[in-house]
C-alpha cells in the first residue's frame, strides 16, 4: 500500500526494515479529534487519543470500532512522545502546560484544518471573522450547491473538515472557520479566504490582546498566493488596517454598503453589485427573506464568493431568495399578545447584539448576560438608550452587566433561569414590545451550549 501524502513518507522503515506506522496524537475527543480520528486511521497512521474530560460512550465505541488507542480523564504526556505530530483540538489553549511541553519537545502541533487539507485536492473557501460566520457559510454553500456544485460544508458547523474527507472526498468545500482553528495552521491555504468583521472576542484566549486575536484571523491569508483571493469587510475600519498591512499575492477584494470601485461589492438601488477585474454583475435584492443589515453584509460576502466561481447571478439570486437563517441568530420565535419574542442566543459578543439591537424596531425588553469573554458595553450604550426600555439579567454573576448599563436604563431585573428570565419580560412587556434574548455572554454557567440556552428559551416562551 503506498502510504505517502504531502507529509512525506508516512511509514517509516527501523533498522530491522519492519514497516513502523507514523503515530498522530489526537488531543480533544470531539468532533474536531474523532474526525480526524477517522482521517489519520484512513490514511494509515497510528493514532493516540487524549482527552483530559469524560468521552460519551458513543465516541469511545468508535474509537473502539476503529481500533484506535485512547484515554479519558487524563492527559498522560510519556504516550505523546513518540508522535509525529499532534493534532490539538480548537478547544485547547495554545498556552495550556501540555501544549507547551509538547512544542518545546519539537513536536509539530497541528490544528484539525491543517491535518485534513494534506489529503484533498478540493478547492476551498474559508470563512472567518468574529460574526456571520455561521450564516455566511450557509449562504455560500446553499448558492454553490443549488448551482449543481459538488460541495460539502463543514469545520465549526456540522461535521468536522477532517470527517467530511475521510467520508467522501468533494472538488468544494466550504468551511466555517474559529480563529482558534487559525492559531495551528502550517500550509493550510483556502483559494478564497473570507473575514466577515472583527470584533473584541474570544480575547480570553487571547491573553485578552485585541492584536493577537486580529493576528489569528489573519491567518486564513497567511500561505494564499497570486491565484486566491481575500474578502473582506472593507468598513470595518480595524480590519481594514490590518489587511492593508500584510503582505499578500492574493487578490483583495472589499465588501461593504459603499465601497464602490474595482474589486468591491457594494449595494445600490435595491442591487449587490460585485466588481471583479473580468465582470461587473448586479443582483437584485428584492424580497430577500433575511432580515437585517448584518444579513445583508452576509449576503455580499457569500454571492462574491459565488461570482469568483462563475456562478450566474439568477442562480444567485434564487438562492438568496429562499436561504432561511440559522436557528438561534435572531429567530423569531412567537408573537404572543402582540409581544414578538426573538432567539438570539448565538449572540455572544458585543457587536452581534449590536445587530440585534439595531435591527429591533419596537421597544425592547433585552434578556443578556452569561460567562464574560472580556466584554466592553460602551458601543451599546446609544442603542440600549434608544430602544431598550428593561434589561433583565440571566446569568450566575450580573455585576458587571449591571454596573455598565444602571446608569441608563429605568429598569433592570436579575434573574437565575431561563423560565424565570421569561416569566419576568412577559411581566414587563406591553403590546407590541419585543422580548430580546441576545446574551452578550457565552453560556456555560447555566446552560449546556448556547443552543440549550436557545431551546430552553424557545420552551418557555411556548409554555407562557
Ligand atoms: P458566527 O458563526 O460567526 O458566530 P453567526 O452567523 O452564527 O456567526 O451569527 C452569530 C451572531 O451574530 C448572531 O447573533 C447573528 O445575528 C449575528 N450576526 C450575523 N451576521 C453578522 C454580521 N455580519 N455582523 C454582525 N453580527 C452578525
Amino acid at each position: 500500500m503506498d502510504h505517502r501524502n504531502s507529509f512525506g513518507s508516512l511509514v517509516d522503515r527501523n533498522p530491522q526494515n519492519k514497516v513502523m506506522k507514523e503515530k498522530i496524537v489526537i488531543l480533544g475527543a470531539g468532533e474536531s479529534g474523532s474526525g480526524t480520528a477517522l482521517l489519520a486511521k484512513k490514511q494509515g497512521f497510528e493514532v493516540f487519543i487524549s482527552d483530559q474530560g469524560t468521552i460519551p460512550q458513543q465516541t469511545k465505541s468508535l474509537f473502539d470500532r476503529l481500533e484506535v488507542e485512547w484515554e479519558e480523564k487524563i492527559h498522560t504526556p510519556a504516550k505523546m512522545q513518540d508522535a509525529k505530530y499532534i493534532m490539538k483540538s480548537p478547544g485547547i489553549p495554545s498556552n495550556s502546560p501540555l501544549i507547551e511541553s509538547l512544542k518545546a519537545s519539537k513536536i509539530p502541533v497541528l490544528s484539525e484544518i491543517e491535518f485534513a487539507s494534506k489529503f484533498t485536492h478540493a478547492t476551498l473557501i474559508g470563512i472567518t471573522g468574529s460574526n456571520g460566520k455561521t450564516t455566511t457559510a450557509m449562504m455560500t454553500y446553499q448558492i454553490l450547491r443549488d448551482a449543481g456544485f459538488d460541495v460539502a460544508l463543514a469545520g465549526n458547523i456540522g461535521n468536522s473538515f477532517a470527517k467530511e474527507v475521510a467520508q467522501k472526498d468533494r472538488q468544494f468545500y466550504v468551511l466555517e472557520i474559529s480563529s482558534f482553528q487559525l492559531d495551528d495552521i502550517v500550509n493550510f491555504a483556502p483559494h478564497i479566504g473570507v473575514i466577515t468583521n472583527i470584533t473584541p472576542d474570544h480575547l480570553d484566549r487571547y491573553n485578552y490582546d485585541f492584536l493577537q486575536y486580529l493576528k489569528s484571523k489573519l491567518n486564513i491569508n497567511k500561505n494564499q498566493t497570486y491565484r486566491d483571493f481575500l474578502l473582506f469587510n472593507g468598513e470595518d475600519p480595524k480590519l481594514k488596517t490590518a489587511i492593508q498591512s500584510i503582505n499578500t499575492d492574493a487578490t483583495l477584494h472589499e465588501f461593504g454598503f459603499q465601497n464602490k470601485k474595482m474589486n468591491s461589492t457594494y449595494t445600490e438601488n435595491d442591487h449587490i453589485v460585485i466588481e471583479t477585474q473580468k465582470t461587473k454583475t448586479m443582483i437584485n435584492t428584492m424580497e430577500f427573506s433575511l432580515q437585517g443589515r448584518h444579513n445583508l453584509l452576509n449576503a455580499l460576502a457569500a454571492s462574491t464568493v459565488a461570482r469568483l466561481l462563475e456562478v450566474s447571478k439568477e442562480s444567485i439570486r434564487e438562492s438568496l431568495l429562499h436561504f432561511q437563517g440559522a436557528p438561534h441568530r435572531l429567530e423569531p420565535v412567537l408573537k404572543i399578545q402582540n409581544i414578538s419574542y426573538i432567539n438570539d442566543s448565538k449572540a455572544t459578543n458585543v457587536n452581534a447584539v449590536y445587530f440585534a439591537l439595531e435591527s429591533m424596531s419596537a421597544p425592547t425588553v433585552w434578556i443578556v448576560g452569561g460567562v464574560d469573554k472580556g466584554n466592553d458595553y460602551e458601543m451599546l450604550y446609544p442603542l440600549v438608550r434608544e430602544k431598550v426600555k428593561a434589561i433583565i439579567c440571566l446569568g450566575v454573576d450580573n455585576q458587571k452587566i449591571i454596573e455598565a448599563f444602571q446608569p441608563i436604563t429605568d429598569l433592570m431585573v436579575e434573574t437565575q433561569s431561563m423560565k424565570e428570565a421569561v416569566l419576568m419580560a412577559k411581566k414587563i412587556a406591553e403590546k407590541n414590545d419585543n422580548v430580546l434574548l441576545s446574551p452578550a455572554c457565552a453560556s456555560f454557567d447555566l446552560f449546556k451550549n448556547y443552543e440549550d440556552r436557545g431551546n430552553q428559551f424557545k420552551q418557555a416562551v411556548r409554555e407562557l
